[in-house]
């Protein structure tokens, strides 16, 4: 026999530790303690299983303990919860919760892969019958049940982070009405504040209640229903209540073993992912990891993560000297139509630092197409990045339709192999127009850091313009007088692009111009333009759309739903009804177009349009607003 390996914990770091000690030594003695009644299952699944998009609950079972122990040779024990470690004589303590006996199982190697729990805080009512964490199969399997016994036709769901966001959908398929409630001003916490609006612009537009900026203060029964106190004063009552409010680890019992922890309850362990005993090591939820962007210590708690440790520590165990250089929080999210990823640091956490917008970072905003605009079915995207005055790059978000993952994850590799935004220049990427541009959109992001870093892109966020001085600037809106129908930033003087180098005697030389188009491409340019003849000027982060989006107070408005935009010429009856595709049009030809249509139009005749962009719906109710026609209706469609 070779050494015993003991491992607490079955799921994602233990059972791919599990694993690959296997693969690497076929004498080990491989012990995988799981106090639960599963192994190696999909936690991340579990949500679309509630859902119904995963319809077999097999599929969530990727490894059973007969399987695994079968094929690997591994002596899995289910329902086995390690209640004490004895690191003088290398033992375990592990309860059968099956027939309650105890006994001690000895090692050579201990690996803890504990994961973390739901944080469940003293909440008054939340043990009610319809309050439910998710977090593991049978966790799953209540939520399940009582949906198809109580045909439940509301939940709130508390918390706004990636497992609330999914449970949130995933309800909302099943045709119940959902609130949300985050205690924070915004959603997904990775996010900066403005890319998290476009998430409550879209979880608005599917029908979702937001409560932001506000906690559950209590919670209390009122017939078959759960009434949720809110520290606004305000209430909702629902049928199921899911909470979904964070993690903390399961480090109690490296705790009570006498190994150290972080102020989070985080197991310490080394680059070799060793704790301070050289025969324990620990991964996953459990430990503090360095971040892979500063070095700095942080609690990480994600699967890709989790799976890479159980690996490493089975590679030490078998002697061959592997280092976990760290994690940067590289995540994704479905939330309806959308995708949200991002990874390393946001600006909140630079801040945190202590580090200072425009001196110690800097930040691009970027909203190009997934692919050629030629090409049908483009769908926009927004990419915002941190670099530092050394071009390194600290984080970056994207929320969009379609390739999101992508963006996020070169960047991500960018980041992990040590490349800086100059490589982002460089970075040669499969083209061809139905995939990508031939600049792809990483690119660009590249060169738009590259022209901060060298001072010829000198940018404003949105929300820096309250703090401006209006006798000492020009706001300048360089987009298309019909675009300016859609809306403007209050104060702003409209000089079209193209007339610009003609009518820049109208501008004050003594006065800072502040640019803005609809994205930023245009206040780009216009700024070139501007800064060669002598002006000093800035351009708008994302242009007119992404403020738009930032300022919207999206907390307690009433959700709307839908797409399809239906404009008519404010008559009731429709003599007739005209169809316009402007799905995956540049700026500003959408509008552009439901213009010409509409002035060929006759009186009474409705124009049923067709659009990829989410921020569409906004415009063309604006744009008929302003024009004296009548916006009809929107709603999703499959078309296209
Ligand atoms: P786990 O996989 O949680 O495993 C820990 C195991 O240890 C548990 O089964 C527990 O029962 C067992 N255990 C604890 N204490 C003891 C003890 N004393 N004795 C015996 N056994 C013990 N991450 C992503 O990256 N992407 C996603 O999309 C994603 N979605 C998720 C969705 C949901 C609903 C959930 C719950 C999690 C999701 N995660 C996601 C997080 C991801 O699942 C975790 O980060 C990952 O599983 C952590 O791995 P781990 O091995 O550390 O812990």
């Amino acid at each position: 026999m070779g050494k015993k390996v003991v491992i607490v914990g079955g799921v994602a770091g233990g059972a791919s530790a599990a694993a690959r000690l296997r693969r690497l030594d076929e004498s080990a003695e491989i012990v995988i303690l799981e106090r639960g009644s599963y192994i190696s299952f999909a936690n991340c699944g579990l949500p679309y299983y509630i859902g119904g998009v995963i319809g077999e609950r097999e599929s969530l079972l990727l490894q059973t303990p007969e399987k695994m122990g079968g094929r690997f040779n591994i002596d899995v024990r289910i329902n086995s919860e390690v209640t004490g470690i004895d690191r003088d004589n290398r033992q375990v303590l592990v309860r059968n919760l099956e027939k309650g006996t105890t006994y001690k199982e000895s090692y050579d190697y201990l690996i803890l892969a504990t994961g973390s729990s739901p944080v469940a805080p003293p909440i008054p009512g939340i043990e009610q019958a319809n309050i439910f964490s998710l977090w593991n199969i049978p966790d799953t399997d209540r939520i399940k049940e009582y949906m198809e016994v109580h045909r439940p036709e509301t939940a709130v769901v508390v918390g706004g982070g990636f497992i609330g966001l999914e449970m949130a959908e995933n309800l909302a398929h099943q045709g119940l009405a959902v609130s949300l409630v985050e205690m924070l001003p915004q959603v997904m916490a990775p996010l900066d504040f403005d890319m998290a609006q476009i998430l409550h612009e879209h979880l608005f537009q599917e029908g979702i209640d937001l409560n932001l900026g506000t906690g559950v203060k209590e919670f209390e029964k009122v017939g078959r229903r759960t009434r949720v106190r809110l520290s606004d004063g305000r209430h909702l009552d629902a049928d199921m209540v899911i909470l979904a409010i964070g993690v903390k680890p399961n480090s109690l019992l490296a705790q009570k073993a006498g190994l150290d922890l972080n102020m989070f309850g985080g197991v310490l362990v080394d680059e070799h992912l060793r704790t301070k005993d050289p025969n324990i090591y620990a991964v996953g939820d459990v430990i503090e990891v360095a971040h892979l962007v500063d070095g700095e210590k942080a609690m990480i708690p994600l699967a890709g993560p989790a799976n890479k440790q159980g690996r490493i520590a089975a590679d030490n165990i078998c002697g061959m000297d592997r280092t976990y250089r760290g994690s940067q929080g590289t995540s994704v999210v479905k939330l309806f139509d959308l995708s949200v990823a991002s990874t390393g640091y946001n600006e909140k956490q630079l801040q945190k630092k202590g580090l200072r917008r425009g001196q110690d970072y800097f930040s691009v905003v970027s909203l190009p197409k997934s692919h050629a605009e030629y090409y049908p079915g483009p769908m926009p995207m927004t990419l915002k990045m941190h670099f530092s005055p050394e071009g390194k790059i600290l984080g970056a978000q994207a929320v969009g339709q379609e390739g999101v993952d992508k963006r996020i994850d070169v960047l991500a590799t960018v980041m992990r192999l040590g490349g800086g935004v100059h490589q982002l220049t460089e970075l040669e990427l499969a083209y061809a127009p139905p995939f990508s541009s031939a600049k792809d959109p990483v690119n660009m992001l590249g060169f738009m850091a590259d022209n901060v870093l060298a001072g010829k892109i000198t940018a404003i966020s949105w929300d820096e313009l309250g703090g401006l001085d209006p006798d000492k600037i020009v706001l300048l809106d360089v987009r298309e007088p019909i675009e300016v129908q859609l809306g403007q930033i209050p104060g702003a003087i409209n000089i079209p692009l193209d007339q610009l180098r003609h009518r820049m005697g109208e501008l004050d030389p003594d006065r800072e111009i502040i640019v803005y188009c609809a994205v930023g491409l245009r206040g780009y340019l216009a700024t070139r333009i501007l800064s060669h003849h002598g002006y000093a000027c800035r351009n708008l982060s994302g242009g007119f759309r992404f403020y738009q989006t930032a300022v919207q107070d999206f907390r307690g408005a009433a959700p709307g739903s839908g797409f399809r935009q239906v404009v008519s010429g404010g008559q009731d009856t429709c003599s007739r009804v005209i169809e316009l595709d402007a799905c995956g049009m540049q700026c500003p030809g959408p509008i552009m177009k439901v213009n010409e249509k509409m002035a060929a139009m006759e009186e009474g005749e409705v124009l049923e349009i067709l659009a990829t962009d989410p921020g569409f719906p906004a415009d063309a109710q604006a744009w008929a607003e302003k024009t004296g026609n009548r916006f009809i209706s929107r709603e999703k469609s499959d078309r296209g």
